[in-house]
């Protein structure tokens, strides 16, 4: 069962293309439990079939692959697909070699046999590195590395909680986000106090936005279930 993360980023997608059960299946199940999504393929012309017409984050390839080779499948994927991120898995040290030689910045490998743990920590590298980096809706724009905010240009002074729930209303804009999911994501997951709290950030958040409270037009209130930013 994957791991429910309700308003995290949208779940990563994790393509897996290595020819032996034996590392693939666990390798699949370790994923899930992670909280991807995950498909898994044995063989290279399937793997850059699936890989171009489908949206993954990472590929995870074996360089060593039936039809075509793990390098030959990153290439094809790369021509429909340049930001896709991409572990290799090597056997050997001429595959090594190989991945060194791959024009392909960012891309990691993790040699065979390897521990899960390292495998997993690699993969959440990648997928940290093509994280997004900005969400915007209407005329609201936030730069979530940078942790700044702008309305119509103009640059928001929002104090954390406050910028942490906009980027969670704004990455969800046109839906609606229950207040139990704003208290356990912007809050704590073990949030025991009063949701009086979210209100009154909620409240300062709108003023800022030159919203009004009364009959507020860019966050809306969904009475009994939590808020919707509109887009
Ligand atoms: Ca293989």
């Amino acid at each position: 069962m994957p791991a429910e993360r309700p308003y995290d980023q949208p779940v990563a997608r994790v393509l897996i293309a290595e020819d032996d059960e034996g590392i693939r299946d666990p390798l699949v199940r370790a994923l899930e439990r992670e909280g991807y999504d995950v498909d898994a393929v044995g063989d290279g012309l399937e793997a850059a079939r699936i890989a171009t017409e489908d949206q993954h984050d990472l590929l995870v390839l074996d360089i060593g692959l039936p039809g075509l080779d793990g390098l030959e499948v990153c290439r094809r994927v790369r021509e429909e697909r340049p930001d896709v991120a991409v572990l290799f898995l090597t056997a050997q040290s001429g595959e090594l070699d190989a991945v060194a030689g791959l024009d392909a910045g960012g891309d990691d490998y993790v040699t065979k046999p390897f521990r899960l743990a390292e495998l997993l920590a690699r993969v959440r590298a990648q997928l940290r590195r093509v994280a997004p980096t900005e969400a915007r809706a209407a005329d609201v724009r936030l730069d979530l590395g940078a942790r700044r905010a702008w309305q119509a240009g103009r640059e928001l002074e929002l104090t954390p909680k406050e910028f942490d729930l906009l980027a969670l209303l704004v990455a969800h804009a046109g839906e609606v986000v229950r207040r139990e999911d704003i208290m356990s994501q912007v809050w704590d997951a073990n949030w025991f106090g009063s949701t009086k709290t979210l209100d009154m950030h909620m409240s300062w958040l709108r003023r800022k936005l030159g919203d009004d409270a009364a009959a507020p037009r860019r966050i809306a209130t969904v009475r009994g279930v939590g808020f919707r930013f509109e887009p």
